[in-house]
């Protein structure tokens, strides 16, 4: 991608109403649009950040059986009354609208009710067991706060797993598995050491649930961490667990302000059971699926990455989810020389496949040096009239601040296969 030709620009300043650190950072660096409190628009940068992500997730539910399909966003408020989660006493998130034909519709904020009722089209035996489906799709939040940027908005994605199983060992496999695949999602996206699987209130069905959360200031919610043990409880557990069980002291725990990325959730059959989802086991008996759901908000992760990994210059983007790997940036473009040298290593890096935003852009050099810091790609390379004479490029790691000067074979071979540096 030619810098000259992208439409965003960097700003100096975020909106004045924009009060989180991972938006005021993604709008200056257009990444982001805020169109209203809580709706964000992903330019075409940011798309390719969230992309990445929901390709890491895809990668890990497709490793673990899941099977991605898409959900309507409109829904019918006969399925959700099955469950009592039409009311808005009971959810106080709903959006909803009228038909012009007659009657209400919501806009969808979870999908169990609708991935349930598909099922009993398609399970009937035990050996339809055990599965799992998994989107990601538009989930639709009238939440009461949006201030936390692009990690609580009114209008989210969401990757979705929702599992079925037969027995309860079948459910505690899936279970294990998907908790696994998290774990390597979040370290994948650059969160890994700071994320925590905390024990939540487990619901009916299971003593535990478990929440993935980010240690970070910028939180909403709080977690009780010991960070030796790598344990770590909600505040709904410390009150009611017994802690001694999970191998902790009270004394041990250390309230730390935390982002809940993800989440895993063992659903019993009340879903199943309310909805008329059943399967017939060996001897023909009819019994309920016994189900579970699994939560990732992939701009919430974003978010997270950005306020977790950002420095005083602006993003710091992991290779992993970098919307380009190179930022090759351009210097003394108007000597057709060197304009021309530069534009070379532009196409061998594309030919070779190698992600690179190439600023071809008239602008001084202290200010693309600054935007450059801003955006966070990975790898600087500098091309300059300096460097021409000698054929070298100053590399520049974003992250590390470590600069080499290179030779253009060394360079090309530097990002050759994977671009391990
Ligand atoms: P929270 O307690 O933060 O409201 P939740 O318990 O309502 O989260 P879930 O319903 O389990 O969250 O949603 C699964 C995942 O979707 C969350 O772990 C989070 O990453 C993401 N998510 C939830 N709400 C939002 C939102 N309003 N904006 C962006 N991402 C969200
Ligand atoms: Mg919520």
């Amino acid at each position: 991608m030619r810098q000259s030709k992208l439409f965003t620009k960097t700003k100096r300043e975020a909106p004045a109403d924009e009060v989180a650190k991972n938006a005021q950072l993604l709008i200056r660096a257009g990444y982001i649009y805020k169109n209203m409190a809580g709706a964000y628009s992903f330019l075409p940068l940011g798309l390719r950040v969230v992309e990445k992500i929901n390709n890491i997730i895809r990668e890990e539910m497709n490793a673990i059986g899941g099977q991605e399909l898409y959900l309507p966003s409109l829904q019918d408020p006969e399925l959700w009354k099955k469950t009592d989660r039409w009311s808005d006493e009971n959810v106080d998130v709903w959006f909803k609208s009228q038909l012009q034909a007659g009657g209400e519709i919501g806009f969808g904020w979870t999908h169990e009710e609708v991935v349930t009722d598909i099922m009993r089209q398609y399970v009937s035996s035990y050996k339809d067991l055990p599965f799992s489906v998994y989107q990601i799709q538009t989930k639709f939040r009238n939440e009461v706060r949006a201030k936390s940027g692009i990690m609580r908005t009114r209008e989210f994605w969401m990757k979705d797993l929702y599992s079925f199983a037969a027995t309860q060992a079948q459910h505690d496999e899936m279970y294990a598995a998907a908790a696994a695949a998290y774990e390597k999602i979040f370290n994948r996206i650059g969160i890994g050491q700071v994320t925590y699987k905390t024990f939540a209130s487990g619901g009916a069905f299971s003593k535990f649930s478990h929440e993935y959360q980010t240690l970070a200031e910028a939180g909403e919610d709080v977690v009780y961490v010991c960070e030796e043990k790598g344990i770590a409880v909600n505040e709904e557990v410390l009150e009611q667990a017994d802690l001694s069980e999970l191998g902790v002291t009270r004394e041990e725990l250390e309230k730390r302000k935390s982002i809940e990325v993800g989440n895993i959730f063992s659903l019993g059959t009340k879903f199943s059971e309310s909805i008329g989802l059943t399967y017939k086991d060996e001897s023909g008996v009819s019994v309920p699926v016994i189900m579970g759901s699994y939560g990732i908000g992939p701009a919430r992760s974003m978010g997270t990455v950005v306020d977790l990994l950002s420095d005083e210059k602006g993003i710091v983007w992991p290779e992993s989810i970098a919307p380009f790997l190179v930022h090759l940036v351009g210097l003394n473009l108007e000597d057709s020389e060197v304009h021309d040298w530069a534009d070379g290593i532009y196409n061998v890096f594309k030919d070779r496949g190698i992600e690179v935003l190439f600023d071809d852009r008239d602008v001084r050099p202290g200010e693309k040096f600054a935007e450059s810091d801003l955006l966070g790609l990975p790898y600087r390379v500098v091309v300059s009239r300096k460097g021409k004479e000698s054929g070298t490029f100053e590399v520049v790691n974003r992250k590390t601040g470590e600069v080499r000067t290179l030779t253009e074979d060394e360079l090309y071979a530097d990002f050759d296969g994977d671009s391990e540096t």
